[in-house]
Parts: C-alpha cells; structure tokens; sequence
C-alpha cells in the first residue's frame, strides 16, 4: 500500500465534511461558540459623548488663563450623574458637575477632573457646589469620550467563522445583540477499542491497562468545541464492536472516533464492521507516530479511526481530527499557534513528517526548543511534559543544533 502525505491525507478526510447548520442562542452561552454572521454595529460607540472623568463639564477657552496661582472661578449649573440626560446648553462662565461616563452637556467641550478645582470631595451623596474654582487648563476635548471614536455605526466588527472570547461577548453586548447567530455544535461519538482495557477506576489485572485515551481524546474534543458523547469500551469481538458503532450511529452525531483496533492485528474488527455498513479507506500515512490511519463512512456518518497508541492518538488528533472538527464547526483560522523555533539539540528522523514532543522557550525575541523523553509512540509522559510538536518534515534524516523547524504550541 502506498504511502499517503500527510497533507493528502487530510485534504481527503476535509473534503467529506462541511459546516454544520446555524442556530441563535441567548448572548450569554456565546463563549467558545462560532459565528455565523458578520455582525456590522448598530449604533455608534460611545452612543454619545460623555465625560471619562468625574470633574466638572464647562468650556476650553473660560479657563484659557487658569492655573493654581491665578485659578478661574465658575458658576455650577447643573448636576450630572451617569444615567441622566441633562438638558442645558452651557454658556461662558458656567460648569456642571460631571461623573465618569454621563453625557456630556450641550455648549461643553472639556472635562476638568475634580482633582485640579477646589472641590474635591468625591464621597457619596455629597451635593454639588455652587461655585468652582479651576486650577488649571486644559485644551478643548480633554476627558471627553466623542460619540462613535470606538465603533461608528455600520463598521463591520466581527465576521462569521470568527470563535467568540470574551471580549467579543463585551463588545456584541455594547451593540445590544441580545441573541446571536452561531454554528451549531459538532457531535462525536467516541469509542475505545480492546479487550486489554479497563475503566480508570477497576482492578488491573495482570495484562490489563487503563482506557486513558478516552479522557485524553474527549478532552481534546472538548478543546475543540465538540459535544462529546463517549461510548465506553468495545471488546475484541465482532459483536461488541457491531453494538458499538451501532449505538454511536443511534445518537445523531456527526462523527465517529475511535481509538485503537484499526490496524493489521488479528482482532482489529473494527474496519470491517464499518466496511459492511458503508465504506472504508485504511491509509498508510507518511508520519510518525501514527501512520496507520483508517477513515470511512459508517452508515452515512463519518468515521477516523485513530491508532491505540497513546502519543499516536494525541498527534493523529491534533493533525486529523482538529482540522476536521474546525471545518465542522465553521471556524475560519485555527487553534493552534503555528511558530518558528530553533533546536538547541541535534536530532535524528527516519524521513517520515515526524510530529515530535518538546519544550519551547522563548529568549531574547527567539523560539528553542528542547525534546521531551522517549519519544516512542506509547510513552506519553513525553507529550506531558511537552508544551509543543516540532514538525520535522518529511526526507529529512537528521538536523543540527541550531536549524529552524515549525512548532506547534499546545498550551
Ligand atoms: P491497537 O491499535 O489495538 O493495536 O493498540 C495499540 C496500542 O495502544 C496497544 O499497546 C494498546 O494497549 C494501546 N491502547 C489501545 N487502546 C488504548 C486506550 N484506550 N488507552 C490506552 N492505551 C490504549
Ligand atoms: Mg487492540
């Protein structure tokens, strides 16, 4: 069988998916949820000018000359909190008590801050003043937060394929988008695969392990915005994996995941019993670890099966199935930051793309990278103590201290 790259691999398995459908849900479940819609603002940012100090609201050139020697006293007309309206036109030789964030009144143009008059008694409930003495002067727009200097109606803000953090949460809530219009979620049924597994929880005997990959794999499903629905364990048997996927198709999700059980051993039924209910490419990828990769389709829904190896599983999800799921789920851009970095040791490949476990730290400007432990794909101490997968690509034997390669950063 032939060697398939990496890259024609996942083109294959990205042509079979597309973004699912889109629903509106309340703003305040938007965190993490993908848009889809590009959302122009509605009205100007601030709405209208107002103050950003607490201070005294009057005009630029009645204080031209003030300083704390020689200070400009002005009569206070108005009171006004944030949340009011005020309705005066300030004339020359009048000022308004102002609050951080109330609207500026008409005929004003600077905010003086209470800190540079004579009255600077800012405890609660204290009235105004009848009169002001400013110490000092500032130019004409000073302390005034102009209508629309954030956002002005009709400015595109975000656009669809955009994951929403929660700055953009602040910002849809500012614009006074109560519900916003979103990818839906992508489903993944998820199954371990071999009579060697135990849950984390039971008795092992001897040749038994843990099923660790289920938490490994529904947490990085989770990572990827996926509604995880975990299977459990099917046994090295026929029947135990026809129930499996059977009950993973029952579920209307929109994908399968298994790990492990898709190689070559004697008890992998797992391709074949998706093979009778639909179809099935088992491919020789060009990488390491994980090279045997199968995908298919089981009953219409599609199906990666990962290898069982732990270390394989983590970077055959990270190079297959993260992709898969950002298409899925409408994501333009990626997850993973993608950076240069320099060895600071030499290292050995065998001419596959190699996804290899190692410490990035940045110096001076500069990305180096170091490797993590025993880089054989069962030993996954090596991706825990791992902050990035160097990406050696493939044809390249080995590599001198110092060459540069690309990493991505797990963290
Ligand atoms: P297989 O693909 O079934 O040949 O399994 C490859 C290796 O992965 C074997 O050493 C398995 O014991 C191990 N393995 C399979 N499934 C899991 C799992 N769910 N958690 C941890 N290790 C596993
Ligand atoms: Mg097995």
């Amino acid at each position: 069988m032939n060697l398939l790259s990496v890259e024609e691999a996942r083109t294959r398995m990205l042509s079979h998916f597309q973004p699912k459908g889109t629903e509106a849900i309340p703003l305040e479940k938007g965190l993490h949820r993908v848009l889809a819609i590009n959302v122009k603002a509605q009205n100007n940012l601030p709405s209208f000018d107002n103050s950003s100090m607490d201070g005294f609201a009057l005009i630029a050139e009645d204080i031209e000359t003030a300083t704390s020697a020689s200070p400009r006293t002005l009569n206070v007309v108005a009171d006004i909190p944030a949340g009011t309206n005020p309705n005066i036109v300030l004339q020359s030789g009048q000022a308004a008590r102002i609050m951080t964030g109330a609207p500026m009144p008409k005929g004003a143009d600077v905010v003086i801050p209470v800190e540079e008059t004579d009255f600077q008694d800012r405890s609660p409930g204290t009235s105004a003043p009848k009169k002001v003495s400013i110490y000092k002067s500032l130019a004409a727009g000073t302390f005034v937060r102009e209508q629309g200097m954030d956002v002005r109606t009709g400015q595109s803000v975000l656009s669809s394929g955009h994951k929403l953090r929660p700055q953009d949460l602040g910002l849809l809530g500012m614009l006074g988008v109560a519900n916003v219009e979103v990818y839906q979620t992508p489903r993944v049924a998820l199954l371990s695969s071999g009579d060697e597994l135990v849950p984390v929880d039971a008795e092992l005997k001897p040749g038994m392990i843990r099923n660790s990959n289920s938490y490994m794999l529904s947490a990085l499903l989770e990572t990827s915005g996926s509604e995880v629905l975990n299977l459990g364990i099917a046994k090295d048997t026929r029947k135990s994996v026809e129930e499996i996927l059977a009950a993973a198709a029952a579920q209307n999700v929109d994908m399968i995941l298994s790990s492990a059980g898709v190689s070559v051993g004697a008890f992998d039924y797992l391709k074949d019993v998706v093979e009778a209910q639909g179809e099935l490419s088992f491919w020789r990828v060009n990488m390491r670890p994980g090279k045997p990769l199968a995908f298919g389709k089981y009953k219409g829904i599609p199906f990666i099966g990962l290898p069982g190896n732990p270390v394989s599983a983590f970077v055959g999800f990270e190079v297959f199935v993260r992709p898969v799921l950002e298409k899925l789920s409408g994501l333009i851009g990626k997850n993973r930051l993608k950076v240069r970095v320099q060895l600071d040791e030499a290292l050995s490949s065998d001419g596959r793309e190699s996804y290899l476990r190692a410490i990035v730290h940045e110096a001076n400007g500069k990305f180096s990278a170091q490797l993590t432990g025993h880089q054989g794909s069962g030993n996954l101490f090596s991706t825990v103590q791992a902050n990035a997968l160097l990406i050696i690509p493939a044809g390249i034997k080995s590599l001198e201290p110092g060459a540069e390669v690309d990493a991505w950063l797990l963290d």
